[in-house]
């Protein structure tokens, strides 16, 4: 019955649901010991941590189920309109805390693990963390999820469950190494596999024509897409929704046994291993042509999938249907441009399976979709070779080719002074003979109704500059919905000291669900019982990431000397290589001191951390660059207690979330104009450390948010970089003396044998992407390092850096992502709440 818990089955449908949720700690402790023997991974005589892990997690993930049940029912009778998000990454990280924490469980299981002898804390760390995602796109969408549960909306996540994710980083002498991660190695206790949703996903063969001229696409290869659920729960609700994570999986029919019996064991499986394929990795290589296509089948069965389902569960809501209905009851948004082909695919089962003409798909698509836009960065703008589309998609390429057409048409007929911008605007560039290319982005602009860009600079630069055109034709198309993060995770749960002083100064703990609640600490920034109790919460959290830092790498830093911290993907607009070059410099200086000198120096610890792609050369010197310098600055007695450069290995969301709190000052130090928004820079503010950064992406908004008094800034602006460009191609840039001296210091081989002449010709020569400073390291490099003298100097000032530290907590309100999740849901969804009683 709904009231003890039980699903009730009338007629082969389920009635009802409630929502029991364990808070004692002996039903919690007996749920643990029932799992640790009956749910048969593990040998029941053992009780190890890492038994206690998957026992605890398996009895987490019940509580989950239920609530998924109830929320899927809540949603299912009020029918109501759901948005769908569509994202090829997400970095959901641990799961544990957060569902335990969200739950509202978590003193009820460190209870209950402590009668079984073991601490809350070492029974986390057993898990691995789900990191199918590359960086803050991956890790937005999972934060996305978190807010949407936790407002109660009517909405859930689509992707692929890759068995390797991206890859683990190893640190080697000769840089980075990658590795497959291994998350699925034993099995993620968080995912339900549900055997009854199953799709078949179609790739390659031909366009038939019928006679009725309807087509048809038919041959190729079949596989099918098998879903794999992950609850996601609201904090302090009882809603829990899905991401959906699409497997590929042959069939037993696909199994050649004649070929198999006859010895031929590669060939009868065929199939199988063309399916492993698919969901192997993210971001396969794509030097080859094979590389390319895996990478396009990829993206067409996660939009395939999701949209067969979205079809399905629409029927299924209703007993007769109105396709005009369509757009009412459901919402997809693109997490960028990766999975576009959802645009053809929903145009080709609307008509070719269910029968709607051009106009009426058009129309449905057109006020379905909605994409959002996350880089401006010329080589990251997709672009797919026409010819494999054709060869993989045909009849997806087919309906490309009739959105283009029709929208050449309308621009002829309705807007002609555009007509001669349209070279740049079409969907289809021919422009090469040799090499014609789909323009997703453009795909994306024409068939969607909303456009966003994810921080406020950013969609400004895409209305003047990247989608200006379009603005012309659809002027209310475009809007900005700034990034934000979970409160939860990113400060509840990683930072429960700082937590608590929160609660205990605004008397509420309301913040954790109302983030504006944070500027109430305003008004205590100067109290220095306050800054006392600040300042031993970050005490305590750095003292746990040095702990964290000599375990990883075996380096001891000092708690006592200034964390300063970048972590974040490898790129060279990102700048890690200003970075370096200041820390060089640095250390050059210390060793020109006397000890005497030194010792009024501000003691720093400068830890640098992230994956560079595997193929992207620059990004994996600057790794070996950070590590050569770091081996031979942190083993120089001299300047040892000065100076620390450690390279923080495989940096994750579990790596994240031990330094975040641990920081001081972290670097958001991109070219202006090149970083869409960043969301570890609205982390670190949250978590009171203060940013050194330039005027890019939200960077903006997080100074005028907390005070620009409260931010150090240098650099050039963004609407300055272009005019610096050409100055430089005109040979008209005087380096900095500074600059020339730290490049030189590693030219002569201070940091080992090494040549790094290629990666520092990067940032010499007049022009040309790849060299000639194209990210203006050397233009903005004296103002950095005048800029981290201001930070020495307001360190020294330990109740001026705490009341800094303070007030940027106090102005990290607007970054909640919830307050972007609800813009979304009432500016470019039209979704309501739907709450479960
Ligand atoms: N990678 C991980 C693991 C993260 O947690 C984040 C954001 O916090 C990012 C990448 C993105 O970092 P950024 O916004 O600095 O690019």
């Amino acid at each position: 019955e709904e009231a003890n818990g039980q699903l009730t089955f009338v007629g082969g449908h389920v009635k009802g649901v409630a929502v029991p949720c364990a808070r004692e700690e002996s039903e919690i402790a007996s749920n643990i010991v029932y799992h640790a023997q009956y749910t048969p991974h593990f040998y029941p005589l053992r009780f190890d941590l890492e038994h206690a892990f998957y026992a605890a997690a398996q009895s987490v993930r019940d509580y989950l189920v239920q609530r998924w049940n109830s929320t899927y029912l809540q949603f299912h009778k009020a029918d109501a309109k759901q948005t769908y998000y569509l994202s090829m990454e997400y970095l959901q990280g641990r799961a544990l805390t957060n569902a335990i924490g969200n739950l509202g469980i978590t003193d009820g299981y460190a209870q209950a693990l402590k009668s079984f002898g073991y601490l809350l804390e070492d029974i986390v760390e057993q898990e691995k963390d789900a990191a199918l995602g590359n960086g803050g796109l991956g890790r937005l969408a999972s934060c996305f999820l978190d807010s949407m549960a936790t407002l109660n909306l009517p909405a859930w996540g689509y992707g692929l469950r890759y068995r390797y994710g991206l890859f683990k980083q190893r640190i080697t002498p000769e840089g980075q190494e990658e590795v497959a991660e291994d998350w699925l190695e034993k099995f993620s206790p968080w995912e339900i596999v549900r055997h009854d949703i199953v799709y078949p996903v179609r790739f390659f063969g031909h366009v038939q024509i019928n006679p009725d001229g309807s087509r048809k696409w038919d041959g190729g290869e079949v596989l099918n897409a098998l879903a794999y659920d992950v609850p996601i729960p609201g904090f302090n609700t009882k809603n829990t929704i899905s991401l959906r994570l699409w497997e590929a999986k042959a069939s037993a029919e696909d199994f050649n046994l004649f070929l198999f019996n006859d010895g031929k064991y590669e060939d009868a499986a065929h199939f199988h291993s063309k399916a492993q394929q698919i969901c192997a990795v993210l971001y396969p290589g794509d030097a080859t042509e094979n590389g390319k296509i895996l990478r396009l089948k990829q993206q067409f069965f996660l939009c395939s999938a999701s949209l067969q389902d979205i079809i399905y569960r629409f029927k299924e809501r209703r007993s007769a249907v109105n396709w005009d209905n369509f757009p009412n009851k459901v919402a997809v948004q693109l997490n960028d441009t990766h999975p576009t082909l959802a645009i053809p695919e929903l145009m080709r089962l609307l008509m070719d399976d269910e029968g709607l003409g051009w106009d009426s798909a058009w129309d449905l698509t057109y006020k379905t979709f909605a994409y959002t836009n996350h880089t401006v960065l010329p080589e990251a703008l997709e672009k797919w070779s026409q010819d494999i589309m054709r060869k993989l998609l045909p009849r997806h390429f087919e309906i490309i080719e009739e959105i283009d057409k029709r929208f050449k048409e309308m621009v002829h007929a309705t807007k002609k002074d555009m007509a001669g911008k349209l070279p740049g605007m079409q969907i289809l560039d021919s422009s090469n003979p040799q090499k014609p290319v789909v323009r997703m982005a453009n795909l994306c602009v024409v068939s969607s109704h909303t456009v966003n860009g994810v921080a406020q600079l950013h969609s400004d630069i895409l209305k003047a500059e990247l989608f200006a055109d379009y603005v012309s034709i659809w002027p209310n198309k475009f809007q900005n919905k700034t990034n934000g993060i979970t409160p939860r995770r990113w400060l509840l749960f990683c930072n429960p000291e700082l937590s608590q002083i929160i609660t205990k100064w605004l008397k509420t703990d309301e913040w954790i669900t109302n983030l504006d609640l944070l500027s109430g600490l305003r008004t205590f920034a100067d109290n220095e019982d306050l800054q006392e109790e600040w300042g031993r919460a970050k005490l305590a959290s750095k003292n746990r990431l040095v702990q964290y830092v000599y375990n990883a790498t075996g380096v001891s830093i000092d708690p006592n000397s200034l964390f300063d911290i970048q972590v974040k993907r490898i790129h060279e607009y990102k700048r890690q290589l200003l970075n370096i070059l200041g820390a060089v410099y640095r250390y050059k200086k210390l060793k020109e001191m006397s000890e005497t000198e030194r010792q009024k120096v501000t003691p720093r610890t400068i830890m640098i951390g992230g994956k560079a792609f595997a193929t992207y050369t620059n990004a994996k010197l600057i790794v070996k660059l950070v590590n050569d310098v770091g081996a031979v600055v942190n083993n120089d007695p001299e300047t040892n207690k000065y100076l620390k450069i450690v390279f923080i290995p495989n940096y994750n969301v579990s790596v994240a979330e031990v330094l975040i709190p641990g920081s001081e000052l972290s670097q958001h130090i991109s070219t202006a104009g090149m970083e869409a928004s960043g969301t570890s820079n609205m982390k670190f503010a949250l978590n009171g450390c203060l940013i050194i950064g330039t005027l890019d992406g939200a960077n903006v908004e997080i100074r005028e948010e907390i005070g620009e008094e409260n931010f150090f800034l240098f650099g050039a602006k963004a609407d300055e970089v272009p005019r610096l460009r050409k100055e430089r191609e005109m040979g008209m840039f005087k380096p900095d003396p500074r600059f020339e001296e730290a490049k030189e210091f590693i030219k002569v081989g201070t940091f080992g044998s090494y040549n790094y002449a290629d990666l520092l010709s990067s940032l010499e020569g007049d022009s040309g992407y790849g060299r000639g400073d194209y990210f203006l390291v050397g233009h903005d490099f004296p103002s950095y390092i005048d800029a981290q003298s201001q930070v020495d100097e307001a360190y020294k000032d330990r109740k001026r850096w705490l009341k800094m530290s303070i007030l940027s907590t106090a102005g990290s309100g607007k970054f909640s992502s919830d307050r972007t999740i609800a813009q979304y849901a009432k500016e470019i969804w039209g979704i309501e709440e739907c709450r479960v009683p």
